[in-house]
Order: structure tokens, then C-alpha cells, then sequence
């Protein structure tokens, strides 16, 4: 299959070939396109044989629910049942935007998009050409992250095509997405909202509209056995090719350590990339370094993570060392991340 890429402008998006890439969702094809988050690889979440191409193309696990993507607010009462009074005030209050809220399900919903759970997991993206593109294919749009699974999620049409030519219909160009990380997931289905996953919606945004939330025990404590509820934060993901290990402590005693680890791994032959905020970038004098961020702008880092962790597959290295980032607001997510791509592999200094 031959993949096309169309280059969409964002302050008119051209009609014509919105409703083409829509026209392909409604025959039942799939199509990548930008979203504030990262890119989504988008099926028709209503019909089941599309959710199945879309596990396909990726080489997703079956039991991964999608996220189901609207553009109206009132389309959600078409999916989702007994909609919770803290339901109601987060999509007030978050929607459009990276909040991904998980509702009880309608019949509608086809099980091949929700990994047979009878809950359905549901967001409104506020990029404009998300929204047209949603518009155009019927309103719901199944949509799991654009990238083979496993893979640091897609922030730009580049990386989809990387991961998904020959695979998929059509990717929307939309340039690179804001944000970085994907979105924040809350469980609305129970009586007490849970964050299954962070995001940049933080924790301390959602306390001040719905009052305590609860965190999914299994993300913050990821060697328990206990089992994620967000079936997806199980697998390892997000992950470069070559091994990810992470080095926390105070900045000094990091940078003395990934400098030791550096030098030695060298002397055997190995090639080592180092993951570094700006402000300590210069510290290392050995090693493939690739600043991500500053540390005064954790949303810089978030933005860029991914796209490092790709470019590092582009390299000979063999093992990569990363500084930690601050585990509060954004910096919870980008450690979550984080920690998922070095499959928790952690050097404390
Ligand atoms: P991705 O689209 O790649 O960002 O992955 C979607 C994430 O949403 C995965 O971690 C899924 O496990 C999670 N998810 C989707 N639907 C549900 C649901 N009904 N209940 C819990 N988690 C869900
Ligand atoms: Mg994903």
C-alpha cells in the first residue's frame, strides 16, 4: 500500500483534503494525523474491522484499548453512559485538550476498540486540524499513538513515516506537536477519579476542580504486581533501541557518574549517548550527548523527549544514560516515560 502524506496548513486547512482523508476513515482505512499530544494513527472507532487494522499496523497487543476521539462535547453521551458529576466538571473544565477520560460504554462501541472492557476510554483534541479531521470522518475516531508498537510515540509526520509507511492510507502533516507526551488519562467509571496515566494535565489541576483524586497504585510503584488499570502502561514502551539506563541524585554526583560510565564503556569499544538537560550539557566531555530541555522549562523537555530518543536510534550507540527530571507537575510525566523507555533500569548516585 502506498502511504500519502498531505501537508495540511493550520490556519486554513483545506477542505478538500480534509474530507478526502475523511473519506478513507469511512471506508473503513486508516489515517495518521497531528494532535496537540503526539500524532494518532485514526480508524473508525465504530467499526470493528478498522480497530483490527489498526492493532495490525502497529503490532499492538489486542488487549490495549483505543482512545476514542470527538469534536463536539455532546457527541460523548452517543459513546459513554452514566457520566459521573466529576466527569462532567473535568470535560468542562479540560476539555478540548490532553485529558483522556474513561467512561462506562454504549453498545455503539464495538468491543475491538475497547479490548473487550466495558468501560471506553474518551478525549476531545484541541488542535483545529484534529478537530476538522475528526469532523470529516464521522465523529469518532479511533486512535491509539501513530508509532509501531514499543516505539517512542510520533511527534512529527517524519517519525509516522518512519514507523508506518506502506502500512497505512494517509498521514495529515500538521508539523510538530506541542505538546510531546500523550495525554492524561482519569478513570471517571468509579466513584473516586484515578489517574491512569500523567500527563501535563497534572494531578494538582484535576485536585482543584473535582477535589482527591487517586493515583493507580501500579504507576507508582511499578515492580509491585500489581496490574496497571490503563492495560497499556504493562507493556515496555516509548523505548530507543539501544539500552536505557537512568541516573539520579544530586546534579554533580549524576554527572560525575554518567562521566565514570562513559569512559569505561568506551574503553570496550561501546558507543554511549547521554541524555542531558541544557544547563549540564557541556559537563560531558565524552559520548554522543543530545540536550533534551532546560530544567526551567519542563514542558520544553516534554515537547523534545521522544525526538531524541529516536534520534538516538539513528546512531551506533549501544547503552544511553539519562539525568533525572524533577518527579512533580510535568516532570511526573516525563519520568513516567522515562522510566517505561529504560524498562526501569535505574542507577541511584
Ligand atoms: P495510546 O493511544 O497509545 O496513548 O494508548 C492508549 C492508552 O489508553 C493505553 O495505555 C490504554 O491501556 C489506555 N486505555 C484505553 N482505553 C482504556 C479503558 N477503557 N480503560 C483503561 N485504560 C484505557
Ligand atoms: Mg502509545
Amino acid at each position: 500500500m502506498e502511504t500519502k502524506v498531505i501537508k495540511l496548513d493550520y490556519a486554513s486547512p483545506d477542505p478538500k483534503l480534509l474530507g478526502e482523508a475523511g473519506a478513507v476513515l469511512r471506508r473503513g482505512g486508516l489515517v495518521a494525523f497531528p494532535t496537540e499530544t503526539v500524532y494518532g494513527l485514526g480508524g473508525d472507532a465504530l467499526n470493528p474491522q478498522a480497530s483490527r487494522k489498526i492493532y495490525e499496523a502497529k503490532g499492538r497487543p489486542s488487549d490495549n484499548p483505543l482512545i476514542v476521539h470527538i469534536a463536539r462535547k455532546r457527541d460523548v453521551y452517543e459513546i459513554a453512559r452514566d457520566i459521573s458529576p466529576q466527569g462532567e466538571k473535568l470535560m468542562e473544565a479540560f476539555w478540548p485538550g490532553p485529558l483522556t477520560l474513561i467512561f462506562q460504554k454504549k453498545d455503539r462501541v464495538p468491543p475491538e476498540t475497547t479490548g473487550g472492557l466495558s468501560t471506553v476510554a474518551v478525549r476531545m483534541p484541541r488542535d483545529p486540524i484534529a478537530a476538522a479531521f475528526i469532523q470529516a470522518s464521522g465523529g469518532f475516531v479511533a486512535a491509539p499513538s501513530a508509532n509501531v508498537s514499543g516505539r517512542p510515540s510520533t511527534t512529527t509526520a517524519d517519525h509516522v513515516l518512519e514507523d508506518l509507511k506502506g502500512r497505512i492510507e494517509m498521514i495529515l502533516d500538521g508539523g510538530q506537536a506541542v505538546i510531546g507526551l500523550e495525554s492524561t488519562i482519569v478513570d471517571v467509571s468509579v466513584e473516586t477519579p484515578v489517574i491512569l496515566r500523567p500527563g501535563v494535565i497534572t494531578r494538582e489541576m484535576l485536585e482543584a476542580v473535582v477535589g482527591e483524586i487517586s493515583v493507580d497504585p501500579a504507576l507508582i510503584q511499578p515492580d509491585s504486581d500489581k496490574k496497571p488499570k490503563a492495560p497499556g502502561m504493562k507493556y515496555r514502551h516509548y523505548a530507543p533501541r539501544a539500552e536505557l539506563t537512568i541516573v539520579e541524585g544530586s546534579p554533580e554526583a549524576v554527572v560525575r557518574e554518567i562521566n565514570r560510565l562513559t569512559e569505561k564503556w568506551e574503553a570496550q569499544g561501546e558507543k554511549v549517548g547521554i541524555l542531558a538537560a541544557y544547563e549540564s550539557a557541556d559537563k560531558y566531555p565524552r559520548g554522543l550527548v543530545k540536550g533534551v530541555g532546560s530544567r526551567r522549562q519542563e514542558a520544553e523537555i516534554a515537547t523534545h523527549l521522544y525526538q531524541v530518543l529516536r534520534e538516538f536510534d539513528e546512531t551506533e550507540v549501544t547503552r544511553i544514560y539519562s539525568e533525572s527530571f524533577a518527579d512533580a507537575r510535568i516532570g511526573a510525566a516525563i519520568m513516567n516515560r522515562l522510566l517505561k523507555a529504560a524498562g526501569h533500569r535505574v542507577i541511584q548516585v
